[in-house]
């Protein structure tokens, strides 16, 4: 595997694009103090994914979009292009030819391509976690890890020796490893937690449920009485109707043979009326008036 091709574009230093080409060999870059050699070695360092703004000499991420000059205007962007040649198969994929790209805008909003296709950083640290090519990795060296390595600060030339050996992608690993652990523990708290509520609901539920059933089975027996109610009540009402239809019938029947009485009587009075008369008439000390 063998870096290829370096395009700059916004980032520190350079507002106009560059591009640098590492042919087979050594590849020198040289200029005066000052003039962004350095800022060669950080954007390297930056498009693979360097998140410490110390690591990168700057205070803000921010900075380091190039913040213009007497002939430029600041850009609104910071963009860099990292090409790998990967023949021998190296990196775990299929292209012969690998393009790694960041881009960072003055809002915030940043961006990881692979092989101009929009990618996460993680998609990156992991093409190249078996390489030893990394943003914290002793492949790139600048001048003040070389001090770094010479005074062995924070076991600097440990670090070199592991990672030259291949440790430290096993130690990243075990990290990576130890952290997913760790997500795990947590999302199984997180589950014991939704667990306990799930029962606690499901209790909740359970005697909503019985109650729902008792409700239904009172309606049930409600319907049931009240039908025969409706039902007693419609029978004793019949017995009574039925009983006064009776009594209606006799005393019609009564009133019939009263009636018939009331006529014979009656005409029994006229009788005894109209004889009276005839013995007024005919009484002789009977006086007119
Ligand atoms: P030396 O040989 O002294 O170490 P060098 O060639 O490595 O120098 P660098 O440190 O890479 O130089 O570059 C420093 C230059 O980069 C400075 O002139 C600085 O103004 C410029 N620079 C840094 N950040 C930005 C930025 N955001 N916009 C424009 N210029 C920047």
């Amino acid at each position: 595997m063998r870096l290829t091709s370096l395009e700059i574009k916004g980032f520190k230093s350079f507002g106009d694009k560059v591009s640098i080409h590492f042919d087979k060999g050594v590849t020198s870059i040289v200029g005066p103090n000052g003039s962004g050699k350095s800022n060669v070695v950080d954007s390297i360092r930056w498009v693979l994914g360097e998140q410490k703004t110390r690591m990168l000499r700057s205070e803000k991420m921010e900075n380091i979009i190039f913040n213009g000059n007497k002939n430029r205007k600041p850009a609104s962007l910071a963009e860099v292009s990292l090409s790998f040649e990967n023949t021998k198969n190296i990196l775990p994929t299929e292209y012969s030819t690998v393009t790694i790209t960041r881009r960072l805008y003055r809002t915030g909003e940043s961006e990881y391509l692979l092989n101009n296709v929009t990618c996460r950083l993680k998609d990156i640290t992991d093409l190249f976690l078996d390489t030893g090519i990394g943003s914290d990795s002793y492949a790139i060296i600048e001048l003040k890890m070389v001090d770094e390595i010479l005074n062995d600060k924070n076991n600097a030339i440990k670090n070199l020796l592991e990672e030259a050996a291949g440790i430290s992608k096993y130690k990243i690993r075990k990290k990576q490893t130890l952290q997913k652990l760790e997500d795990t523990d947590t999302d199984l708290k997180r589950v014991d937690d939704l667990l306990f509520e799930i029962e606690r609901n499901m209790k909740q539920l359970e005697s909503q449920a019985k109650k729902t059933e008792r409700y239904y089975r009172l309606k049930e027996q409600y319907k049931e009485l009240s039908t025969e109610l409706a039902l007693f009540t419609i029978s004793g009402s019949k017995k009574t109707f039925d009983e006064l239809q009776k009594q209606e019938a006799h005393q019609q029947e009564e009133k019939i043979g009263l009636d018939t009485q009331m006529d014979t009587l009656e005409a029994e009075l006229q009788q005894v009326k109209l004889l009276a008369l005839d013995k007024e008439k005919n009484y002789p000390n009977h006086k007119r008036f």
